[in-house]
């Protein structure tokens, strides 16, 4: 089994900068459509038109049979929630998760959202420590460190935060697939896991819940939720190993 993740090649690396810049623009551009009475779907609709008047495919649409072009998880849905007609509601805490292909390759990238005026403390904790913990994990991202690094700084903070971290979806490398070896948990030993090498490029993706880690799939066979019906957050960048350290390629310079 091949655990070690590929090796960019300097034009590879060129369309995965520009892949992740129109995600990080997509979702930038997003947020202004999670209004109250707004479907998912309608977020969903704006999405795949920014990705695809951008030149980009969809990176989600139709992998492993999934209908749409975003994942939209909604309060305690963790991830892979489908967009349809449910309508955002003042105050729920919306998670996009969404990947464009440019020349054939991928990028892999969500925020969470709290709609409407309302910002409850509690939400806004939530988002943040999740986005503190991603940020942990990418300033462990050097060539040299195992993903264990990674893993272990994110766990550490998200459970001194008080919160948990979902274990059954991880991380994961990114480049001609989507999805690609080594795995990127957020819990986990330091020394475990592959190396990082200059020219990986990962998905590294905190799910920090309210309440326990543990989650149950529903019956639609993809949304993903918190078994104790407690809140979560995920939030992701796609990050490139360089010589200089991580280059995170989702976030607009
Ligand atoms: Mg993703
Ligand atoms: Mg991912």
């Amino acid at each position: 089994m091949i655990t070690e993740g590929s090796i960019k090649t300097p034009e590879q690396i060129v369309s995965m900068k520009h892949a992740c810049k129109i995600v990080a623009e997509a979702l930038m551009k997003a947020e202004s459509h999670l209004v109250v009475g707004a479907t998912t779907r309608d977020v969903d609709d704006f999405l795949r038109h920014f990705i695809e008047n951008e030149g980009a495919k969809p990176a989600f649409l139709g992998l492993y049979g999934f209908p749409a072009t975003a994942c939209i998880s909604v309060n305690e849905e963790i991830v892979h929630g489908i967009p349809g007609e449910r309508k955002l509601a003042e105050g729920d805490l919306v998670s996009i998760d969404c990947g464009a292909i440019i020349d054939g390759m991928y990028s892999d990238h969500a925020r969470t959202f709290l709609v409407g005026e309302k910002k409850e403390e509690d939400k806004l904790k939530l988002i943040s420590v999740a986005k503190k913990a991603l940020d942990i994990g990418i300033e462990n991202s050097h060539a040299g460190n195992k993903i264990g690094m990674i893993s272990n700084s994110i766990e550490n903070y998200v459970l001194g935060e008080g919160f948990d971290v979902v274990r059954e979806y991880v991380g994961h490398g990114i480049g001609t697939q989507l999805h690609e070896p080594p795995s990127v948990p957020n819990f986990g030993d330091k020394d475990k896991g592959a190396l990082l090498r200059v020219g990986m490029a990962i998905a590294i993706e905190p799910m920090v819940t309210q309440g326990t880690w543990e989650t149950k799939v529903l019956n639609d066979k993809w949304t993903v939720v918190t078994k104790d019906g407690k809140l979560s957050t995920h939030v992701e960048d796609t990050v490139l190993i360089t010589e200089n350290g991580p280059e995170v390629l989702t976030r607009l310079k």
